[in-house]
């Protein structure tokens, strides 16, 4: 089954909708796959992310998560869509400085006013290896541990996808491996959905698939 799937998406900016951010873009992502998606700065690459995770109104086309038509969603609905659905990991962690790494993780759900599965986060945070640190306050981790955590605190509500803007952005080459290998394994395991942003040509050969994308426009890895 298709999770994602794009339809003649747009995006266009200025004056005269000069800037062709996504120009025309046919997508589609196979539930689990895991993709890279790669290009040059001012690809389109950021623009076409936040557009598959309901953040971004496209200028024309359609997202379609799991069949659904997002955009046809009025903003409120769309909101508890992406809840629901969208996990996001970003580079630049932004973790809450006075809580602690498993408080980080299940704000997110304490916030919707849901039932935190404990049994899933503490499996979920071994996995990560970061049950340890489970009461560190971010200050005290690593680099590669606090994305670690919220890397737990995008996957902790059970989302079927999971969007990662340059998530080793920030990391060293190294620490970039072994965090983006950790969270492989844990999309492998509970059966999600990874799309990935990334500069990093060794990181995005850790995809099952590579999309390049050039002027808003994919020109490798698309079907
Ligand atoms: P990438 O993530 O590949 O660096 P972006 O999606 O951020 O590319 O940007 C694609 C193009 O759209 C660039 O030319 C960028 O300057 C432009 N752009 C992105 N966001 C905006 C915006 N909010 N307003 C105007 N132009 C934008
Ligand atoms: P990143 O690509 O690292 O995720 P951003 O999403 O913040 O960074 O911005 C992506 C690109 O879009 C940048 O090149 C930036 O210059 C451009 N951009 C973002 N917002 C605007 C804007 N309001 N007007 C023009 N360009 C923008």
């Amino acid at each position: 089954m298709n999770v994602l799937e794009t339809k003649n998406l747009k995006k266009f900016y200025g004056k005269e909708n000069i800037v062709k951010a996504v120009n025309n873009l046919d997508l589609t992502i196979k539930e689990k796959e895991f993709v890279a998606i790669v290009g040059t700065s001012g690809s389109g690459k950021s623009t076409l992310l936040h557009l598959l995770g309901g953040l971004d109104r496209p200028t024309d086309g359609k997202v379609l998560i799991e069949n659904q038509d997002i955009y046809s969603m009025k903003n409120e609905q769309l909101a508890v869509f992406r809840r629901r659905k969208i996990g996001f990991i970003f580079q630049f962690f932004n973790l809450v400085p006075v809580l602690n790494a498993y408080e980080n993780i299940t704000l997110p759900i304490e916030l919707d006013g849901k039932k935190v599965d404990t049994d899933y986060v503490q499996d979920l945070m071994n996995t990560l290896k970061i049950y340890d640190r489970r009461e560190h306050l971010p200050s005290a981790l690593s680099g590669g541990q606090q994305q670690r955590v919220a890397i737990a605190r995008a996957l902790a509500s059970k989302p079927s996808i999971i969007l990662a803007d340059e998530p080793t952005g920030n990391l060293d080459s190294k620490t970039s491996e072994e965090v983006l290998g950790l969270l492989k394994l844990s999309v492998k395991k509970y059966h999600q959905t990874l799309v990935m942003i990334t500069h990093d040509d060794y990181i995005a050969r850790m995809a099952d698939r590579i999309i390049r994308i050039e002027d808003g426009k994919i020109v490798e890895g698309g079907r």
